[in-house]
């Protein structure tokens, strides 16, 4: 069969499943990424605090689910080995405001799994301020000796992104993501608008992750648009892999 993916960019970061608003578990997920010829592929659930998927306030009824969610990628991680690489990450939804005594209080569940993550992306939507969660995740990260762990703004509203933010988010090792549901000409166009104002260190330094954020199995590790962005614009040097976890 002809195939339009890029032999090296078999990767799909951003998948979802039924641990938090996808329609299918994770298994069904990894045989549709096979099915695609996905190579790389990171689940990412919803790790929200006030969204619909409530890891932080549900911690106290239901302490268990955040290692399960991670135990559950872990024996596919095993089951899979050699035919597809699987990696644990999470999309962090900040809702309305960022509230980062999660990141750093006591009592903060988040904190003693964090070994076990490859990835966070951050929910993009200019409303939830993504900018500023970013930056306070990747503080918080390095602050308890994970700068190895990759951090990717989620399909960003590249609109609300100025020359300086941006500067800002590659100074500290931040991604962005470039999102096939939400890829269209005008965010193709956006993202350009702004890369273009970067300096060539900059172009250089930055990280960009790729992913369907597919929510159905019939979605995952379909990137045709991203793939054909990527190849058009010579960026594939800068798209970027999880941490390895042994
Ligand atoms: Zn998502």
């Amino acid at each position: 069969m002809e195939h339009s993916l890029p032999s090296s960019l078999r990767y799909d970061f951003h998948l979802h499943s039924d641990f938090s608003d996808g329609m299918n578990t994770i298994e069904e997920m990894i045989f549709a990424c096979l099915d695609q010829e996905i190579t790389h592929m990171a689940i990412t659930d919803h790790l929200s605090e006030t969204g619909y998927f409530n890891w932080y306030n549900q911690y106290e009824k239901d302490a268990k689910k955040l290692p399960r969610y991670l135990n559950t990628i872990n024996k596919m991680k095993l089951k899979y080995q050699g035919k597809i690489k699987i990696y644990a990450g999470a999309e962090i939804s900040t809702d309305f405001g960022l509230r980062t005594k999660h990141y750093s209080g006591e009592e903060d569940i988040f904190s003693l799994y964090l070994d076990r993550f490859s990835i966070f992306l951050i929910e993009g939507w200019y409303i939830s301020n993504p900018y500023r969660s970013a930056i306070n995740l990747r503080k918080y990260l390095d602050e308890l000796g994970y700068s190895d762990i990759p951090i990717s703004i989620a399909h960003p509203e590249f609109t609300h992104f100025s020359h300086k933010k941006f500067s800002k988010l590659i100074k500290m090792g931040i991604g962005i993501e470039l999102n096939e549901s939400k890829f269209s000409g005008i965010i193709a166009q956006d993202f350009l608008r702004i890369y273009k104002q970067l300096t060539d260190i900059e172009k250089s330094q930055l990280n960009i992750t790729i992913g369907s954020d597919a929510h159905y199995a019939d979605g995952a590790g379909k990137l045709q648009s991203v793939h054909k962005f990527i190849d058009e614009t010579n960026l594939k040097k800068n798209v970027i892999l999880p941490k390895e976890i042994q």
